[in-house]
This record gives C-alpha cells, sequence and structure tokens, in this order.
C-alpha cells in the first residue's frame, strides 16, 4: 500500500509517514512529503532528515 502526500501528490516513504504522525498526531489523515512537511513546519528537509535519523536512534516504532 502506498500513500501520497495531501499538498503535491508525490507518493510518499514510510519515513515521511512516520515523520507526519509524529509531528502531527497519529489520528492526523494528511499525508506530507518531507519537502512538504517542511513547508508545514517551517524548517528545512535536511532537519526532517536528522529528525528522522533520530527518532530512528530512539528506537522509535514509527521509524524501524
Ligand atoms: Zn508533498
Amino acid at each position: 500500500m502506498s500513500e501520497i502526500c495531501s499538498v503535491c501528490n508525490k507518493e510518499v516513504t514510510l519515513d515521511e509517514v512516520g515523520l507526519t504522525l509524529k509531528y502531527f498526531g497519529t489520528d492526523y489523515k494528511e499525508r506530507y512529503c518531507k519537502k512538504c512537511c517542511a513547508k508545514k513546519l517551517e524548517c528545512s528537509v535536511e532537519k526532517l532528515d536528522e529528525m528522522i535519523e533520530f527518532f530512528r536512534s530512539t528506537g522509535c516504532p514509527l521509524f524501524n
């Protein structure tokens, strides 16, 4: 199953879904690719890449 970004219709990766759930809550229905997520959060895509690595290092089940 694949999901698409609610903003740009690009296919999103599992990491991107994980980011969205992490930042917007597990009940959140929209999906964002990294670029659109960064825009929403007013941060950089590089920052989100760092956060993915960080969440993964904490053993977060959304990023395994
Ligand atoms: Zn997008």
